[in-house]
């Protein structure tokens, strides 16, 4: 079957590791009889902004919502502003999460080889976490009240239907998996500031009524201070976590430290309807241009992109073309090929260029 996917390459970075997510998928779809991927290359994103004046083409926003998934590159640069101050990228992701419904955001940890986190001998790394992705402290983005010059309030919203369908998103998500490193207990944690917020001591008490309807997974709590701490001496203890949206946007990019770093975390925005991939780090302008990224993540939320499509259109075609590029990741970087951020010396396109031989190679031999 054939899939169209809305492809946005963004700013900075995004470019470089889009194209190599692309190629990297191309061969995996090439080598898996009777599956077609369209890419369907879109505009938007901050630079786009500061051309044209809006962040995207209204033929976008169609695209996005009629295309089978999207894939994404990194957007924004710090300098691109919006009237009100704020960066560009922000109003076309956050809006887009609106949207399109887009409300877990699913954030895989994992040691890949090759990759050492800030305690190299710490290898029990194997968690995902899922950001509440519309609401908490981003529902008043773009609005929220304001006394020019003197008072700004960003509201932290949280809502039963917006809670219970992540919870049940993370739930979900752990009877899949393998459970935590250190026992293999399969264990859902919600990270939250319950003894402070009534906000957030709603949102874990919805979350304890989903946690109810699924007694074969453990449930626990973890106020985010402490467990910011936690998550980096034991990762070891945690399987899948669900928090609200601005804790998981900083706690995703702290977790990124125990696996090598930003380059290797990917991301998928997940709603009922629809989805958007997209490595969870940002556009990265202090090294862009220059063909330096780790494009890790973009490839490996592809592979994620696969996989939910996988299960949404009852495919297994797709599912094969997944398994194949995951595979030829951990080959490559078996392999002691890397980028610069790993200490290896090839760039974003010629690591990009192993990966997809790799997944031919792994083809060819499989028949
Ligand atoms: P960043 O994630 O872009 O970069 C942080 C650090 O990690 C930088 O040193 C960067 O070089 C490094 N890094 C990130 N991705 C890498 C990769 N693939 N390979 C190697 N190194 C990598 O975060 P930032 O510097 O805080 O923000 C830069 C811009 O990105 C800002 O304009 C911000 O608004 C935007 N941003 C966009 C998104 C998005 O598109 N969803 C998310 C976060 C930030
Ligand atoms: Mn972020």
């Amino acid at each position: 079957m054939k899939y169209e996917i809305a492809t946005l390459r963004g700013d900075g970075i995004g470019p470089e590791i889009v194209d190599e997510g692309v190629k990297v998928l191309r061969a995996a779809a090439a080598a898996v009889p009777g599956l077609d991927l369209e890419f369907n290359q879109l505009a938007g994103g901050a630079n786009h902004y500061a051309e044209h004046g809006e962040l995207a083409p209204e033929s976008t926003w169609k695209t996005m919502e009629s295309a089978h998934a999207i894939l994404l590159g990194s957007m924004g640069h710090p300098d691109i502003r919006m009237p009100d101050g704020t960066e560009a990228q922000g109003h076309f992701i956050v809006n887009a999460r609106k949207k399109l419904g887009l409300y877990a955001g699913v954030r895989p940890i994992k040691l890949y080889p090759g990759a050492r986190g800030v305690d190299p001998e710490q290898t029990q790394v194997d968690l995902v976490l899922v950001r509440e992705s519309t609401e908490g402290l981003f529902a008043s983005f773009g609005g929220g009240a304001e006394i020019p010059g003197e008072v700004y309030a960003d509201t932290m919203i949280v809502t039963r239907k917006g809670t219970e369908r992540v919870a049940r998103h993370a739930f979900d998500l752990a009877r899949t998996r393998p459970g935590r490193p250190l026992d293999g207990e399969r264990r859902v944690t919600c990270v939250d500031k319950a003894n402070i917020f009534r906000s957030l001591a709603f949102f874990r008490e919805v979350y304890d009524g989903v946690a109810a309807e699924y007694p074969d997974i453990t449930a626990d709590h973890a106020l985010v201070d402490s467990f910011a701490m936690l998550l980096v001496q034991h990762p070891e203890r945690y399987d899948v976590l669900v928090t609200e949206n601005m804790f998981g946007d900083i706690l995703s990019d702290l977790a990124a430290a125990l696996v090598g770093g930003l380059g290797l975390a990917p991301s998928g925005d997940i709603g009922d309807d629809h989805a958007m991939f997209q490595p969870a780090h940002g556009s990265a302008p202090d090294i862009a241009g220059r063909d330096l990224a780790n494009p890790v993540a973009t490839i490996v939320s592809g592979r994620m992109m696969l996989d939910w499509l996988a299960r949404r259109h009852r495919d297994d075609s797709l599912h094969a073309a997944a398994d194949l590029v995951e595979r030829a990741v951990v080959r490559t970087m078996e392999s002691g090929a890397l980028t610069a951020d790993l200490g290896g010396d090839l760039s974003c396109s010629r690591f990009g260029d192993e990966v997809a031989a790799t997944v031919r190679r792994l083809a060819a031999a499989a028949g």
